[in-house]
């Protein structure tokens, strides 16, 4: 059967689509939305359209698998000229998610009415994209522009209240009355004719768009397509309707051909994957997890148990004194009453959610936890003497999980009589809002353990990441290279703040002593003034911890600000002196290869030895954990890229040895991703 059908109402035909699971205008949709245009066109007595789509959802966008792809006849623009030209009014009848061509499509019908639950938006500006099919045309015209550049370069969907308000909108149906509500108003629409939104003019006021590109301008740094679609809804401001829709097809084609799109529909895609566990079957029986247990209410503890507070699942946080356990839970409160206060969470949910907390100093409370947490200090030592109590403490079944850093899980298991149901859950600070999460597969990890953790994962909104047991996993392993790097170019005559720079105009968010600054300089220092063998060293005994002292790297005001120090460049000078190697300039290139590109050899060994499942879960792990430029991918698309030849080449320069995978790349002009 057809994935679109039709239904004869009196005067009014009713076009359906039935696509599951979101109505995708993939060809077989087109196709069909054609044939049944077709129909209404050839039959005199039909006198008005609906559109309307079955299942849980109107059209929710392109079928994004034809990306890239060469093009399946009809294509949507054929459509959507097919519904705006017919000479009988069309009426969209919408619900659920009316998205990108889902809309488009809508705003191609002479009039829209939807359920109060629908929500539509453009989101392509997410995917590198710009509504292609008139979208940034029409929306102006119908919608008005404020409404129509913030809904094309943010890409939020709106509620059909808004909708309503703003005209894009008709009229709201009953929720459960939406076919029937559709089609009496298609029948009042009979006298009223079509209504072509290509024929309306703009509404609103042109000069809004350059306040809005303002005020956003830190949101979009280094993204092409939010301009994109700011200069199409500019251009529908001053162009006839036929002009702007040339110009925004010209601007489509250049995002669709450029890499930044590339990059975001990878890690759209790479996403996905990266849920799937290679070599466990897909419907691997899992293990409830109704309650979980947290170790440590510190920096991560505190935000670890926010995630399953939020996602209503009770958690017993464990801490070994009152005053760090108050201190912790009170951290957990500030955190919800600020969210609050921003109205993202209503004091009943917060009320809600700390209910479901119960703090304690007794490790025997996790007796009936389904899956417990540890996140103690980062020393094998502690980390064994919690997991060897845990073993006799836990019920059986129950999952134990660390939150290290760095250590080995497998080290950490095997003090346990259970080391099948241990493994790592490496959270990424802060751990109530990074999406990452590292699910470290130890040797021993059964795969319900292991299925279940990435199960639970999703339920908290992460997106997690399978890692094997090394050091550092993925994230902080390929980290170290880059850290070290830095390092040794501060000696050679590199600045601090010229190796940031380097890094924030590639896209991250901060560069290396950015970074430092933020965590702490003393994180893992030893803790001895009168010791000074490096820089951080020097830095630490001066008082010089990083952002919560107020100086670091940089010395910060009250806004956090940075700004080079003296004093710090002259401790680096002294260092370099003392290394004997003579001060040079440094390119940024060099900065580049020797900072990334030995990041992206370290992501080659990861591959090789199978610590990543493949090299898109590695891209994930760097959008999601560090803040890596989604337009460029991740670090192993980004290689592709540039080519695994030029990173070679460039590392060679450096007297770096290649990772094997690496040099096979180079000499095959192979891609890491696929
Ligand atoms: P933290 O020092 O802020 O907190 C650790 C807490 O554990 C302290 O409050 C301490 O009192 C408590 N604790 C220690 N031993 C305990 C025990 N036996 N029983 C109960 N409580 C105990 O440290 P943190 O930054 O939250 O780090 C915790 C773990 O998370 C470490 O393994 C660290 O490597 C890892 N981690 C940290 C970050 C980060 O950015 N801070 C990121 C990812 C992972």
């Amino acid at each position: 059967m057809s994935v679109v059908t039709t239904e004869r109402h009196g005067e009014v035909l009713v076009i359906i689509s039935n696509n599951p699971p979101v109505n995708a205008l993939g060809a077989a949709v087109r196709q069909g939305l054609k044939a049944g245009l077709e129909e209404a066109l050839g039959d005199d007595a039909v006198k008005a359209v609906v559109i309307r789509c079955d299942g849980r959802t109107f059209f929710a966008g392109a079928d994004i698998t034809e990306f890239g792809k060469g093009p399946v006849e009809p294509g949507l623009h054929e459509i959507l000229a097919m519904i705006e030209d017919c000479p009988k009014p069309v009426v969209a009848a919408i619900h659920g998610t009316a998205l990108g061509g889902g809309l488009e499509t809508a705003l191609c019908c002479h009039y829209r009415v939807a359920v109060p639950s629908a929500q539509l938006g453009v989101p392509e500006v997410k995917l590198g994209l710009l509504p292609g099919g008139g979208g940034t045309q029409r929306l102006p015209r119908v919608a008005g522009i404020e409404a129509a550049v913030e809904m094309c370069a943010i890409g939020n969907p709106i509620s059909a209240k808004r909708a309503l308000d703003l005209g894009l909108v008709d009229q709201l149906t009953g929720e459960d009355s939406l076919a029937a509500d559709a089609i009496a108003y298609a029948r009042n629409a009979i006298a009223k004719g079509p209504r072509k939104a290509s024929e309306m003019p703009v509404k609103g006021d042109p000069a809004s768009i350059a306040a809005f590109a303002k005020a956003n301008a830190r949101k979009f740094r280094g993204f092409d397509a939010p301009a994109a679609n700011i200069a199409c809804v500019e251009a529908a401001t001053r162009l006839p309707f036929d002009e702007g829709e040339k110009f925004e097809r010209e601007q489509f084609m250049k995002l669709m051909m450029g890499s930044q799109s590339a990059a975001q529909r990878h890690i759209f895609f790479a996403e996905r994957k990266a849920a799937k566990i290679d070599g466990i079957a897909d419907d691997v029986a899992l293990r409830p997890v109704r309650t979980v247990g947290v170790i440590g209410a510190g920096t991560m503890g505190g935000g670890i148990s926010m995630n399953f507070l939020s996602a209503g699942i009770p958690v017993t946080i464990v801490e070994m004194k009152q005053e760090a356990l108050d201190r912790g839970t009170g951290i957990i409160r500030k955190n919800y009453d600020a969210t609050a206060a921003k109205g993202r969470m209503k004091p009943e949910q917060v009320e809600a959610a700390m209910a479901l907390l119960t703090p304690t100093l007794d490790l025997a409370a996790l007796a009936d936890c389904d899956l417990i947490i540890e996140a103690v200090f980062e020393d094998m030592a502690v980390k064994k003497d919690v997991f060897a109590k845990l073993d006799k403490i836990a019920k059986p079944g129950a999952i134990l999980a660390s939150n290290t850093s760095y250590l080995d899980i497998d080290e950490i298991a095997g003090v346990t009589s259970r080391p099948q149901d241990v493994l790592g859950m490496h959270f990424f600070s802060p751990a109530n809002v990074m999406k990452l999460l590292e699910v470290v597969r130890g040797e021993k990890t059964a795969d319900d353990v292991l299925a279940t953790a990435m199960a639970i994962a999703k339920k908290i909104k992460k997106v997690a990441v399978v890692a094997g047991v090394c050091d550092g996993f993925i994230g902080n392993r390929m980290l170290r290279p880059r850290q070290q790097e830095a390092q040794k170019l501060l000696m050679e005559g590199a600045t601090p703040q010229q190796i940031d720079k380097v890094h924030v105009d590639f896209g991250m968010p901060m560069g290396p002593f950015q970074m430092s600054d933020l965590a702490g300089l003393d994180i893992g220092w030893h803790r001895d003034p009168s010791r000074i063998e490096t820089v951080r060293d020097a830095l630490c005994a001066a008082g010089r911890l990083g952002q919560k002292t107020g100086k670091g790297f940089y010395d910060y005001d009250e806004k956090r600000t940075p700004t080079p120090s003296t004093d710090v460049q002259a401790i680096i000078d002294d260092f370099a002196a003392k290394s004997g190697k003579p001060k040079r300039d440094i390119s940024d290139e060099e900065i580049i290869e020797r900072t990334l590109y030995t990041m992206v050899n370290e992501g080659a060994r990861i591959l090789t030895e199978g610590k990543a499942q493949r090299a898109s879960d590695i891209d994930v792990v760097w959008i999601y954990g560090y803040g890596w430029p989604v337009y460029r991918g991740g670090p192993m698309f980004w290689a592709d890229l540039e080519g695994a030849e030029k990173i070679a080449k460039g590392l060679e320069k450096h007297g770096f040895e290649l990772a094997p995978l690496l040099k096979e790349k180079a000499a095959s002009k192979g891609r890491f991703n696929g």
